[in-house]
């Protein structure tokens, strides 16, 4: 039996996606080869990134002057490839909500003067600061913020209003809500949470951003460079761009972002509502800024959420282990999980409860 998947990543992915990769495994498109096997020149694969491009840019709405990357190194390369490409006058502000966010910043630190303008440390990130209240700097390059805090379960409502161009690391919310690409510089995220296995990472830049990439940027981070080589610079990762084309095109026949958005909401709320009416079970973010993907929640004791954890695994409920920078529960919910598998983890929630409250 399929086990429903909370992981926070890499994480769990629609089975009919599943189900289709493993029916074209041995012989990809009439090619009488696996599409892990053929070339990254070969006009089957290309036409794979090809449809991978227009479906990302068709479900997010990306306008025509902004470049799509299919590259590799996952969120934390992007972290560099950031400053890199952008830190012209070497001054730029970060907003740090949690620890990918921090680990962003002091990658910036490496390479100019990166400044922490705002930052939720002092409640253990369970809040996002008021967007309209921070000191965002004059002259600066780029403001980057996180937008879905994976680990501490947090998401923005609204992202700032700011002159520098906005970076956002979407890693764990690409495609689960409308984003309007426009008000942002860039935006990149690591497939590996709601698109398709580990390997490819998204970039979404605009173009008159990414023209003059710092002297010393490796040229395999040059947004430039992978945006005049349709991504196909080097040899990307084929499996994951493939997988992420055929759970795109799942989306799309599920109705898109704004059609997932409601599922999301959905799921979500069944979640919380129960964890709110719970006298047992707490979730400790501001509830303005809860995420829809990341839910930690703890019972009253350590020891309960070490019982919880092995138990719900013994029905089928697994990767619920919380961060161990926070330890509880998580539970990832992202777009390919199902609202039964959501459903299933609140009766167990409900039976664990009676048996140890
Ligand atoms: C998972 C994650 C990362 C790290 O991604 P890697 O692909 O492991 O480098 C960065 N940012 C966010 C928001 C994440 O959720």
């Amino acid at each position: 039996m399929r086990a429903y998947n909370f992981s926070a990543g890499p994480s769990t992915l629609p089975l009919e996606v599943l189900e289709e990769a493993q029916r074209e495994l041995l012989d990809f498109g009439g090619t009488g080869m696996s599409v892990t096997e053929i070339s990254h020149r070969n006009k089957a694969f290309e036409a794979v990134v090809t449809e991978g491009e227009a479906l990302l840019r068709e479900l997010m709405g990306i306008p025509d002057d902004y470049a799509v990357l299919f590259v590799q190194g996952g969120a934390s390369t992007q972290f560099a490839a950031v400053p890199l490409n952008l830190m012209h006058n070497k001054k730029a502000d970060y907003v740090v909500t949690g620890n990918f966010a921090k680990k962003a910043f002091q990658e910036g630190k490496l390479y100019g003067d990166a400044a922490c303008v705002a930052s939720s440390e002092d409640k253990t990130y369970s809040y996002i600061p008021d967007v309209a209240a921070i000191p965002f700097r004059e002259g600066t390059d780029y403001v980057h913020i996180c937008s879905n805090n994976t680990i501490f379960g947090t998401r923005y409502i609204r992202f700032p209003e700011t002159k520098a161009p906005l970076v956002a690391d979407m890693s764990s919310e690409i495609l689960s809500r409308e984003v309007d690409v426009k008000k942002f510089g860039v935006i990149y995220a690591g497939a590996q949470k709601n698109l398709a296995p580990a390997g490819v990472t998204i970039v979404i830049a605009k173009r008159s951003l990414i023209e003059n990439p710092l002297p010393e940027c490796p040229t395999m981070l040059k947004w430039k460079v992978q945006d005049e080589n349709k991504s196909l610079y080097n040899t990307p990762p084929c499996f994951s761009i493939y997988m992420a084309t055929l759970v795109l095109r799942w989306l799309k026949k599920l109705g898109g972002v704004k059609e997932m958005n409601k599922i999301n909401v959905y799921k979500a709320g069944l979640l919380y509502d129960f964890i709110d009416n719970s006298a047992f079970y707490t979730n400790n973010v501001e509830k303005e800024y809860r995420s829809i993907m990341n839910v930690p929640f703890v019972t009253p004791s350590a020891e309960l959420d070490a019982k919880f954890v092995k138990e719900a695994a013994a029905n089928g409920l697994v990767s619920l282990k919380g961060h161990r920078l926070v330890g509880g529960m998580r539970a990832s919910i992202y777009n390919a999980m199902p609202v039964e598998g959501v459903q299933a983890l609140i009766a167990f929630m409900k039976k664990f409860e009676k048996e140890n409250a």
